[in-house]
Protein backbone atom coordinates (compact mmCIF):
# COMPACT_ATOMS: atom_id res chain seq x y z
CA UNK A 1 0.00 0.00 0.00
CA UNK A 2 1.08 3.41 -1.12
CA UNK A 3 2.25 5.74 2.41
CA UNK A 4 0.07 8.43 2.67
CA UNK A 5 1.03 12.12 2.77
CA UNK A 6 1.70 13.42 6.02
CA UNK A 7 0.24 16.24 6.54
CA UNK A 8 -3.30 14.48 4.80
CA UNK A 9 -2.96 12.06 7.06
CA UNK A 10 -3.10 14.60 10.24
CA UNK A 11 -5.81 16.42 8.10
CA UNK A 12 -3.48 19.36 8.27
CA UNK A 13 -1.68 22.20 5.27
CA UNK A 14 1.90 22.25 4.51
CA UNK A 15 1.94 25.15 6.19
CA UNK A 16 0.52 24.12 9.57
CA UNK A 17 2.02 25.63 12.45
CA UNK A 18 3.83 23.31 15.16
CA UNK A 19 0.73 23.89 17.33
CA UNK A 20 -1.36 22.96 14.96
CA UNK A 21 0.26 20.08 13.97
CA UNK A 22 0.79 18.99 17.78
CA UNK A 23 -3.62 19.39 18.36
CA UNK A 24 -4.06 17.50 15.26
CA UNK A 25 -2.09 14.86 16.38
CA UNK A 26 -3.70 14.77 20.12
CA UNK A 27 -6.98 14.63 18.61
CA UNK A 28 -6.38 11.82 16.29
CA UNK A 29 -4.18 9.76 18.81
CA UNK A 30 -6.92 9.68 21.38
CA UNK A 31 -9.33 8.89 18.82
CA UNK A 32 -7.42 5.82 17.48
CA UNK A 33 -5.46 4.63 20.45
CA UNK A 34 -5.93 0.86 20.48
CA UNK A 35 -6.99 1.13 24.12
CA UNK A 36 -10.17 3.07 23.05
CA UNK A 37 -11.11 2.13 20.28
CA UNK A 38 -11.55 -1.03 19.10
CA UNK A 39 -12.42 -0.91 15.39
CA UNK A 40 -10.30 -3.14 13.05
CA UNK A 41 -7.68 -0.93 11.02
CA UNK A 42 -7.78 1.83 14.33
CA UNK A 43 -4.30 -0.01 15.00
CA UNK A 44 -3.13 0.84 11.46
CA UNK A 45 -4.24 4.49 11.90
CA UNK A 46 -2.55 4.90 15.06
CA UNK A 47 0.48 3.66 13.96
CA UNK A 48 0.29 6.12 10.67
CA UNK A 49 -0.52 9.04 13.10
CA UNK A 50 2.16 8.44 14.82
CA UNK A 51 4.79 8.19 11.92
CA UNK A 52 3.09 11.63 10.70
CA UNK A 53 3.90 12.92 13.99
CA UNK A 54 7.44 11.89 14.72
CA UNK A 55 8.08 13.75 11.46
CA UNK A 56 6.54 16.48 10.93
CA UNK A 57 6.85 17.46 14.93
CA UNK A 58 10.65 17.32 14.38
CA UNK A 59 11.92 20.26 12.64
CA UNK A 60 14.64 18.91 10.76
CA UNK A 61 12.75 15.57 10.06
CA UNK A 62 10.44 18.02 8.92
CA UNK A 63 12.40 19.89 6.40
CA UNK A 64 13.56 17.14 5.13
CA UNK A 65 10.32 15.40 4.37
CA UNK A 66 9.18 18.71 2.85
CA UNK A 67 12.27 18.89 0.28
CA UNK A 68 12.69 14.89 -0.29
CA UNK A 69 9.18 13.33 0.81
CA UNK A 70 9.46 9.99 1.69
CA UNK A 71 12.85 9.30 -0.40
CA UNK A 72 14.36 12.38 1.64
CA UNK A 73 13.36 10.41 4.54
CA UNK A 74 14.53 6.91 4.07
CA UNK A 75 17.71 8.44 2.94
CA UNK A 76 17.74 11.00 5.91
CA UNK A 77 21.41 12.62 5.87
CA UNK A 78 23.38 9.54 5.55
CA UNK A 79 25.41 10.44 2.89
CA UNK A 80 27.30 12.79 5.13
CA UNK A 81 30.78 11.96 5.97
CA UNK A 82 29.60 11.16 9.53
CA UNK A 83 26.42 10.33 8.87
CA UNK A 84 23.52 10.74 11.15
CA UNK A 85 23.57 9.98 15.01
CA UNK A 86 21.15 10.00 17.85
CA UNK A 87 18.59 13.39 17.97
CA UNK A 88 15.43 11.21 18.56
CA UNK A 89 13.60 12.59 20.52
CA UNK A 90 9.98 11.59 19.06
CA UNK A 91 9.39 8.59 21.75
CA UNK A 92 9.76 11.03 24.68
CA UNK A 93 6.93 13.44 22.99
CA UNK A 94 4.85 10.71 22.69
CA UNK A 95 5.30 9.62 26.36
CA UNK A 96 4.61 13.15 27.53
CA UNK A 97 1.25 13.67 25.55
CA UNK A 98 0.24 10.33 26.14
CA UNK A 99 1.13 10.78 30.15
CA UNK A 100 -1.37 14.10 30.15
CA UNK A 101 -4.35 12.39 29.14
CA UNK A 102 -3.86 8.94 30.23
CA UNK A 103 -1.72 9.21 33.43
CA UNK A 104 1.96 7.95 33.12
CA UNK A 105 3.07 5.71 29.92
CA UNK A 106 0.28 3.79 28.21
CA UNK A 107 -0.42 -0.22 28.31
CA UNK A 108 2.41 -1.85 26.83
CA UNK A 109 4.41 -0.64 23.73
CA UNK A 110 5.69 2.33 25.02
CA UNK A 111 5.27 1.56 28.75
CA UNK A 112 7.03 3.86 31.09
CA UNK A 113 8.68 6.43 29.32
CA UNK A 114 12.43 5.95 29.65
CA UNK A 115 12.92 9.84 30.04
CA UNK A 116 11.37 10.18 33.42
CA UNK A 117 13.19 7.11 35.26
CA UNK A 118 16.54 8.73 33.94
CA UNK A 119 15.32 12.54 34.67
CA UNK A 120 18.42 13.24 36.93
CA UNK A 121 20.94 11.50 34.59
CA UNK A 122 22.87 13.61 32.62
CA UNK A 123 21.20 13.99 28.82
CA UNK A 124 22.88 14.99 25.51
CA UNK A 125 21.56 17.80 23.62
CA UNK A 126 19.63 17.07 20.23
CA UNK A 127 21.66 17.84 17.24
CA UNK A 128 20.86 20.87 15.07
CA UNK A 129 21.43 21.52 11.01
CA UNK A 130 22.11 24.15 8.68
CA UNK A 131 22.56 24.95 5.67
CA UNK A 132 25.30 26.72 3.79
CA UNK A 133 25.91 27.63 0.40
CA UNK A 134 29.68 27.08 -1.17
CA UNK A 135 30.54 28.57 -4.45
CA UNK A 136 31.02 26.00 -6.85
CA UNK A 137 35.07 26.41 -7.36
CA UNK A 138 34.91 26.81 -3.50
CA UNK A 139 33.67 23.28 -3.09
CA UNK A 140 35.96 22.25 -5.57
CA UNK A 141 39.17 23.81 -4.10
CA UNK A 142 38.19 23.60 -0.33
CA UNK A 143 37.72 26.75 1.64
CA UNK A 144 37.79 27.71 4.86
CA UNK A 145 34.06 29.55 6.11
CA UNK A 146 33.71 30.87 9.75
CA UNK A 147 30.25 31.14 11.06
CA UNK A 148 28.72 33.34 13.05
CA UNK A 149 26.33 30.77 15.40
CA UNK A 150 24.24 31.41 18.68
CA UNK A 151 25.26 28.21 21.02
CA UNK A 152 24.16 27.50 24.96
CA UNK A 153 27.71 26.14 26.47
CA UNK A 154 27.64 24.01 29.58
CA UNK A 155 28.97 26.35 32.57
CA UNK A 156 32.79 26.53 32.83
CA UNK A 157 32.46 27.55 36.71
CA UNK A 158 30.00 25.40 37.41
CA UNK A 159 30.65 22.84 35.21
CA UNK A 160 26.35 22.18 34.20
CA UNK A 161 25.65 22.13 37.54
CA UNK A 162 23.93 25.37 38.29
CA UNK A 163 25.59 25.03 41.63
CA UNK A 164 27.52 27.87 43.31
CA UNK A 165 30.05 24.64 44.56
CA UNK A 166 29.16 20.82 45.23
CA UNK A 167 28.35 21.23 48.86
CA UNK A 168 25.35 23.59 47.97
CA UNK A 169 23.49 20.59 45.50
CA UNK A 170 21.23 18.25 47.94
CA UNK A 171 19.00 15.58 46.69
CA UNK A 172 15.46 16.58 46.76
CA UNK A 173 13.41 15.55 49.86
CA UNK A 174 10.05 15.60 48.10
CA UNK A 175 11.45 12.89 45.48
CA UNK A 176 13.91 11.48 47.67
CA UNK A 177 16.28 12.30 44.41
CA UNK A 178 14.28 10.53 41.59
CA UNK A 179 12.53 13.49 40.09
CA UNK A 180 9.06 12.12 40.23
CA UNK A 181 6.15 11.79 42.58
CA UNK A 182 2.94 9.40 42.59
CA UNK A 183 -0.20 10.95 43.51
CA UNK A 184 -3.53 9.06 43.85
CA UNK A 185 -6.79 10.66 42.60
CA UNK A 186 -10.37 9.14 43.42
CA UNK A 187 -12.90 9.12 40.16
CA UNK A 188 -15.62 8.04 39.03
CA UNK A 189 -13.71 4.85 37.68
CA UNK A 190 -11.71 4.24 41.36
CA UNK A 191 -8.89 5.53 42.59
CA UNK A 192 -6.20 5.95 39.81
CA UNK A 193 -2.06 6.48 40.36
CA UNK A 194 -0.93 9.25 38.25
CA UNK A 195 3.09 9.28 38.70
CA UNK A 196 4.00 12.71 37.68
CA UNK A 197 7.06 15.55 37.74
CA UNK A 198 8.39 16.43 41.01
CA UNK A 199 7.14 19.88 42.13
CA UNK A 200 9.99 21.14 43.91
CA UNK A 201 12.58 19.80 42.00
CA UNK A 202 10.77 19.90 39.15
CA UNK A 203 12.28 16.53 37.98
CA UNK A 204 15.83 17.43 38.25
CA UNK A 205 15.92 15.16 42.03
CA UNK A 206 18.27 17.91 42.97
CA UNK A 207 17.50 20.57 45.46
CA UNK A 208 20.59 23.56 44.80
CA UNK A 209 20.70 26.06 47.89
CA UNK A 210 23.03 28.49 46.23
CA UNK A 211 22.54 29.31 42.32
CA UNK A 212 26.37 29.44 40.81
CA UNK A 213 26.43 33.04 39.60
CA UNK A 214 28.00 32.97 36.27
CA UNK A 215 24.84 31.17 34.61
CA UNK A 216 22.12 31.81 37.23
CA UNK A 217 21.61 28.23 37.88
CA UNK A 218 20.82 27.22 34.47
CA UNK A 219 24.28 24.96 33.99
CA UNK A 220 24.75 26.64 30.52
CA UNK A 221 25.46 30.19 29.01
CA UNK A 222 24.73 31.57 25.90
CA UNK A 223 27.13 32.14 23.64
CA UNK A 224 27.78 33.76 20.50
CA UNK A 225 31.08 32.41 18.65
CA UNK A 226 32.19 32.43 14.98
CA UNK A 227 33.69 29.18 14.28
CA UNK A 228 35.79 28.34 11.82
CA UNK A 229 34.94 25.70 9.14
CA UNK A 230 36.95 23.86 7.00
CA UNK A 231 34.66 22.61 3.70
CA UNK A 232 37.34 19.90 2.72
CA UNK A 233 38.52 19.59 -1.29
CA UNK A 234 35.74 18.17 -3.66
CA UNK A 235 32.66 18.20 -1.21
CA UNK A 236 29.13 17.86 -3.12
CA UNK A 237 25.78 19.00 -2.33
CA UNK A 238 24.02 17.85 0.49
CA UNK A 239 26.75 16.54 1.95
CA UNK A 240 27.35 17.39 5.47
CA UNK A 241 30.11 18.48 7.93
CA UNK A 242 30.14 17.93 11.63
CA UNK A 243 30.81 19.91 14.33
CA UNK A 244 30.98 18.29 17.37
CA UNK A 245 29.44 20.25 20.26
CA UNK A 246 27.34 22.58 18.61
CA UNK A 247 24.10 21.11 18.81
CA UNK A 248 21.39 22.18 21.23
CA UNK A 249 22.11 22.11 24.61
CA UNK A 250 22.24 18.93 27.07
CA UNK A 251 20.36 18.60 30.22
CA UNK A 252 21.41 18.01 33.89
CA UNK A 253 24.86 19.01 32.77
CA UNK A 254 25.03 16.29 29.75
CA UNK A 255 26.97 17.40 26.78
CA UNK A 256 25.45 19.53 23.75
CA UNK A 257 24.49 18.10 20.64
CA UNK A 258 26.53 18.47 17.48
CA UNK A 259 25.96 20.87 14.73
CA UNK A 260 25.49 19.28 11.71
CA UNK A 261 26.24 21.60 8.06
CA UNK A 262 24.52 20.22 4.66
CA UNK A 263 26.28 22.38 2.13
CA UNK A 264 24.53 23.80 -1.19
CA UNK A 265 27.10 24.16 -3.60
CA UNK A 266 25.88 26.81 -6.04
CA UNK A 267 25.77 26.37 -9.89
CA UNK A 268 28.43 28.05 -12.18
CA UNK A 269 27.68 29.62 -15.20
CA UNK A 270 29.93 27.28 -17.15
CA UNK A 271 31.38 24.33 -15.56
CA UNK A 272 28.65 21.48 -14.19
CA UNK A 273 29.36 18.40 -11.82
CA UNK A 274 27.79 14.76 -12.19
CA UNK A 275 29.96 12.84 -9.29
CA UNK A 276 33.39 13.70 -9.81
CA UNK A 277 33.20 14.64 -13.79
CA UNK A 278 33.07 18.32 -14.86
CA UNK A 279 31.05 18.75 -18.12
CA UNK A 280 31.65 21.82 -20.06
CA UNK A 281 30.22 23.29 -23.33
CA UNK A 282 32.68 24.98 -25.99
CA UNK A 283 31.91 26.67 -29.05
CA UNK A 284 34.28 25.99 -31.88
CA UNK A 285 33.75 27.46 -35.96
CA UNK A 286 32.63 25.79 -38.38
CA UNK A 287 35.74 25.91 -40.28
CA UNK A 288 37.96 24.88 -36.66
CA UNK A 289 35.79 21.65 -36.50
CA UNK A 290 36.64 21.05 -40.12
CA UNK A 291 40.16 21.82 -40.38
CA UNK A 292 41.08 21.10 -37.01
CA UNK A 293 42.56 23.48 -33.76
CA UNK A 294 43.96 23.66 -31.01
CA UNK A 295 41.89 25.38 -28.45
CA UNK A 296 42.93 26.33 -24.55
CA UNK A 297 39.93 24.83 -22.74
CA UNK A 298 39.04 26.52 -19.27
CA UNK A 299 39.21 23.73 -16.39
CA UNK A 300 38.68 24.37 -12.78
CA UNK A 301 42.69 24.11 -12.53
CA UNK A 302 43.14 26.85 -14.99
CA UNK A 303 43.27 26.75 -18.96
CA UNK A 304 44.54 23.55 -20.77
CA UNK A 305 45.43 23.01 -24.19
CA UNK A 306 43.02 20.60 -26.20
CA UNK A 307 43.81 19.58 -29.63
CA UNK A 308 40.59 19.48 -31.74
CA UNK A 309 41.22 16.92 -34.57
CA UNK A 310 39.82 17.68 -37.90
CA UNK A 311 36.55 16.32 -38.72
CA UNK A 312 35.52 17.19 -35.56
CA UNK A 313 31.34 16.74 -35.07
CA UNK A 314 28.91 18.87 -33.19
CA UNK A 315 28.25 17.34 -29.75
CA UNK A 316 31.36 15.44 -29.53
CA UNK A 317 33.17 14.79 -26.63
CA UNK A 318 36.61 14.39 -25.34
CA UNK A 319 37.90 13.59 -22.09
CA UNK A 320 40.52 15.21 -20.61
CA UNK A 321 41.58 12.77 -18.17
CA UNK A 322 42.14 14.29 -14.04
CA UNK A 323 40.57 17.33 -14.97
CA UNK A 324 37.32 17.09 -12.76
CA UNK A 325 36.99 17.28 -9.25
CA UNK A 326 38.79 15.06 -6.52
CA UNK A 327 36.48 12.58 -4.60
CA UNK A 328 36.19 14.05 -1.05
CA UNK A 329 36.39 10.49 0.37
CA UNK A 330 39.34 8.96 -1.42
CA UNK A 331 42.06 9.98 -3.64
CA UNK A 332 40.21 9.70 -7.14
CA UNK A 333 39.72 12.38 -9.45
CA UNK A 334 37.16 13.00 -11.56
CA UNK A 335 37.64 13.57 -15.41
CA UNK A 336 36.29 16.88 -17.30
CA UNK A 337 34.37 16.07 -20.72
CA UNK A 338 34.44 18.91 -23.16
CA UNK A 339 31.36 19.07 -25.28
CA UNK A 340 32.31 20.75 -29.06
CA UNK A 341 29.29 23.26 -29.90
CA UNK A 342 29.97 23.60 -34.10
CA UNK A 343 28.63 27.54 -34.46
CA UNK A 344 27.81 28.24 -38.25
CA UNK A 345 28.44 31.86 -38.89
CA UNK A 346 25.33 33.69 -39.29
CA UNK A 347 26.93 37.00 -41.47
CA UNK A 348 30.02 36.55 -43.75
CA UNK A 349 32.39 39.53 -45.00
CA UNK A 350 32.16 39.50 -48.50
CA UNK A 351 35.82 38.03 -48.94
CA UNK A 352 34.50 35.00 -46.73
CA UNK A 353 31.34 34.61 -48.95
CA UNK A 354 33.45 34.79 -52.13
CA UNK A 355 36.08 31.62 -50.65
CA UNK A 356 32.91 29.40 -49.72
CA UNK A 357 31.69 29.98 -53.17
CA UNK A 358 35.16 28.74 -54.70
CA UNK A 359 35.09 26.20 -51.94
CA UNK A 360 31.48 24.57 -52.99
CA UNK A 361 32.47 25.02 -56.74
CA UNK A 362 35.58 23.09 -56.54
CA UNK A 363 34.62 20.35 -54.44
CA UNK A 364 33.80 17.18 -56.58
CA UNK A 365 29.80 16.63 -56.39
CA UNK A 366 28.96 13.27 -57.70
CA UNK A 367 26.48 12.73 -54.98
CA UNK A 368 26.32 15.40 -52.17
CA UNK A 369 24.87 14.32 -48.24
CA UNK A 370 21.67 15.81 -48.83
CA UNK A 371 21.13 13.56 -52.20
CA UNK A 372 22.42 10.54 -50.39
CA UNK A 373 19.64 11.39 -47.73
CA UNK A 374 17.19 12.06 -50.55
CA UNK A 375 17.37 8.62 -51.72
CA UNK A 376 15.99 6.85 -49.15
CA UNK A 377 12.58 8.31 -50.08
CA UNK A 378 12.69 7.08 -53.74
ZN1 LIG B 1 12.05 16.43 43.87
ZN1 LIG C 1 27.30 27.89 36.26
Amino acid sequence: MAKRDYYEVLGLSKGATVDEIKKAYRKLAKKYHPDVNKDPGAEEKFKEINEAYEVLSDDNKRANYDRFGFAGEQAGFGQGFSGFSGGFGGMDDLNDIFSSFFGGGFGGGFGQSSRRSNATRPIRGENRYMSLNVDFLDAIHGVDRSIRIEVDKPCEHCHGTGAHSDSDIRTCPTCHGTGQVTRQTRTAFGIMQQVGECPDCHGTGKIIDRKCEECGGSGYIHKREEIDVKIPEGIQSGQQIRVAGYGERGANGGPNGDLYIEINVLPHKYFTRQGNNIYIKVPISSLDATLGCKVDVPTVYGDVELNIPAGTQPNQQFRMKGYGAKDVRSANTGDQYVEIEVTIPKKLSREEKDLYAQLAKRTPRKESVFDKFKRNFK
